[in-house]
């Protein structure tokens, strides 16, 4: 059983620790989607109402294990504050002197948030004995643990594992909620179910694939990924992103999804673009022809073609549960985004469940000005919501009783 904030007791008075995922897309330090803040305010509401002391703790982008400005969470501060409507004090450092006066100057109803945890290089760490050193300073600033990054939660890291086993912890509102929803995804979802797969971690997400296919009617490949794909169907690909090493297990994927009798829908047409620039050149192809473009073994596809946009939305549009995690292609600049607006838009008509994951995912539904309200649940975890709907262990959850 999930341990929920009830299982914490009375909260007044008490230093609570709060992880929370605030990795958010930043273009200098302007926040360009502040979906996981305005995530993340549920369980920081209720705590503050309770009288909590709340330390807010989070990670942001990669750092190096060290500071570093770019990955600063201070923006992330200002804007927690403008939601919230009251103070939140930063801390400069996560378990250092600022963390510690920040945590003992705060009254009952109070709230900080200290700077991002992966500038101390014990939070990722692979040694377990760096992780707990790292956990316990933590530990040492709260009484009781919140853990509420469900986009964090596929991740043994201190903040996330370690930390849950030295206070008194229980799940935020927002884990709970992100369970209610990927359950039902897990738990007999109406078919035809579409697992839709973009973005651009594609080594991450082409194990997860062996795990989707006895589950779902059809599993549509978009994004960076489909270059692999093509490459293994004998396709030239150009400068595309392409993980030349997984050809032979992107085979064997279509080899079990034919026995299986799983439709894996890849692309027949691409744009392909001069270079990875927002005013690059870039023509419409077929798939067998990415490399006879003017630019040769130059060009980089960077979104699925029309023709594919169109079958993929007749696909999902048919479909009765849809997850879908990955941009079809460089969404950011507006010549590429095409495909991932059609795939969007025809979630929006779905009859059934839809849900979107992923970081960018989300904030690219929401720069295509889609409301969050068109589709069934955007979650907060893209990673993280794959590996649940794959049926694994996330040791983030384990900890809090999940089983
Ligand atoms: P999510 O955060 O939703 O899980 P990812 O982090 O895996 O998604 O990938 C998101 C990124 O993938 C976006 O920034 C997008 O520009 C990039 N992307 C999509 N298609 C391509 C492509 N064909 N080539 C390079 N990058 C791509
Ligand atoms: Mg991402």
């Amino acid at each position: 059983m999930l341990r929920t904030i009830e299982s914490l007791g009375s909260l007044a008075g008490k230093r609570v620790l709060v992880r929370c995922d605030l990795n958010v897309p930043l273009d200098g330090d302007t926040i360009t989607d502040d979906g996981r803040i305005r995530a993340s305010l549920t369980t920081l509401n209720e705590l503050i109402h309770a009288g909590a002391r709340v330390v807010v703790l989070s990670h942001l982008g990669r750092p190096a294990g060290a500071p570093d400005a770019q990955y600063s969470l201070a923006p992330v501060a200002q804007r927690m504050s403008e939601l919230l409507g009251k103070p939140v004090v930063f801390a400069k450092d996560s378990v250092g002197a600022s963390a510690r006066s920040a945590v003992d100057e705060l009254a009952d109803g109070d709230i900080a948030l200290v700077e991002n945890l992966r500038f101390n290089a014990g939070e990722t760490a692979s040694s377990v004995a760096e992780r707990t050193e790292f956990a316990t300073k933590l530990a040492a600033l709260g009484d009781l643990f919140v853990s509420d990054g469900f986009g964090v939660v596929h991740r043994k890291q201190a903040s996330v594992f370690e930390l849950a086993t030295l206070l008194p912890s229980a799940a935020g509102r927002l884990i709970e909620a992100e369970l209610h929803v990927l359950e039902r995804l897990t738990t007999a979802p109406q078919t035809p179910y579409t697992v839709v797969l973009g973005g651009s971690k594609v080594s991450d997400k082409l194990g997860v694939i062996e795990h989707l296919l006895p589950r779902v009617s059809s599993l549509l490949i978009g994004g960076g990924m489909m270059f692999t794909f093509l490459a293994a169907l004998g396709h030239k690909v150009g400068s595309s992103l392409l993980e030349a090493d997984q050809l032979d297990t992107v085979r064997g994927y279509l080899t079990e999804a034919a026995r299986l009798g799983v439709d894996v829908v890849v692309p027949t047409d691409v744009v392909v673009a001069a270079s990875f620039a927002a005013d690059a050149d870039h023509a419409v192809c077929d798939v067998a022809a990415i490399e006879d473009t003017q630019w040769g073994g130059e060009g980089i596809g960077l979104d699925i073609g029309p023709a594919t946009a169109k079958r993929f939305s007749s696909i999902i549009s048919d479909s009765h549960t849809v997850f879908w995690n990955g941009p079809m292609g460089v969404f950011e600049f507006a010549n590429f985004a095409a495909g991932t607006r059609a795939v969007a838009d025809a979630l929006t008509r779905v009859d059934g469940l839809t849900v979107v994951g992923g970081g960018d995912s989300a904030a690219a539904v929401r720069a295509l000005g889609f409301s969050d309200s068109s589709f069934g649940h955007i979650s907060t975890g893209g990673g993280a919501s794959l590996e649940f709907l794959e049926g694994k262990q996330l040791p983030g959850l384990e900890v809090l009783g999940w089983q």
